[in-house]
């Protein structure tokens, strides 16, 4: 047997352990040998696992190469993987990240209410509901573009923390959540809003109006990843706790809830982002637009 990863972060499985156990759950896959080490990738956008026989011409070149595990007569083959790292079974529950996987909504058997319970009861309250609805410890197969569809089609802000969404609205997310990504598992084009010219509520439409209330889809990138999320801030205004400067003396802060007021106050400068995301022009969103028929990550 051998064991090449040579962008593994953690310890090297000892050559001659077996492989007990190899289980996936969405884009994570973990292998567990017999002294409870574990290896863990997720594939993220780019990543895949190959199975090939010994000397059998790879379908990528080996410069991609991120795990190679090879066995009598077979070699497993890991590439592009963004996350590969190890650990031991004992420090896994200790880690903040790496508790239980939540349920993935793909599956019809998904347990909701367990992802609501999720929702209500995450570690970090003051994180924003648009981040959480992409940690697969709360739910799995909630991509990047799901997330923006969810959020707009329940109407709540992607700026709430999770500490302060009602058991309404997570149940509402959730739901949805399932809804949509269960209706469009057959489908060659994803479409959650039928009727709409694209089949996206607000998805890849910054600048556009929005189909239910008019105002301008806005964008941003978001979180570690840094990720495009969409919204409408006319009609997802519920929940919205990013803090904003106190204004200069003499400014009393309107709460004209008239769109084309929230429009032209969202552009005054002590109400635009402070928290740290990226504001982006339509310009540098174009170059990173995914192919609009492409499957939801
Ligand atoms: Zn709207």
């Amino acid at each position: 047997m051998s064991f090449n990863a040579p962008r593994l972060v953690g310890p090297t499985p000892a050559i001659g352990r077996t492989i007990e156990r190899v289980t996936s759950h969405g884009k994570h896959l973990e292998i567990v040998w017999d002294d409870g080490l574990t290896l863990h990738t997720h594939q993220r956008m780019t990543g895949s696992w190959h199975l090939y026989r010994v000397g059998e011409r790879w379908h990528k070149p080996t410069k991609q190469l991120r795990v190679a595990i090879e066995v009598t007569d077979w070699v497993a083959v890991c590439f592009n993987a963004p996350v590969v790292e190890t650990f031991r079974q004992f420090d896994r529950h200790r880690h903040p990240g790496f508790g239980r996987l939540g349920p993935d909504l793909c599956q019809l058997n998904a347990d909701l209410d367990e992802c609501v319970e999720r929702i209500l009861d995450h570690v970090d309250p003051s994180m924003r509901i648009a981040e959480v609805m992409l940690d697969q410890h709360v739910v799995c197969g909630v991509g990047n573009v799901y997330r923006s569809e969810v959020l707009w089609a329940v109407g709540l802000s992607p700026f709430a923390n999770v500490g302060s969404v009602s058991e309404q609205d997570a149940r509402d997310l959730v739901h949805t959540a399932a809804r949509l990504l269960r209706a469009n598992l057959v489908n060659d084009r994803r479409v959650t809003v039928p009727g709409m010219r694209g089949g996206l509520a607000v998805y890849g439409r910054n600048g556009q109006r929005c189909g239910r209330c008019g105002d301008t889809i806005e964008v941003r990138r978001i979180g570690e990843m840094k990720r495009l999320l969409y919204w409408c801030q006319g009609c997802q205004a519920r929940g919205d706790q990013r803090v904003a400067p106190t204004p200069p003396h003499g400014f009393e802060r309107p709460m004209d809830p008239h769109p084309a007021a929230a429009m032209f106050l969202s552009e005054l400068p002590w109400r635009r982002a402070t928290d740290g995301d990226d504001t982006l022009t339509h310009d540098t969103v174009a170059q990173d637009m995914p192919d609009p028929h492409a499957r939801p990550a």
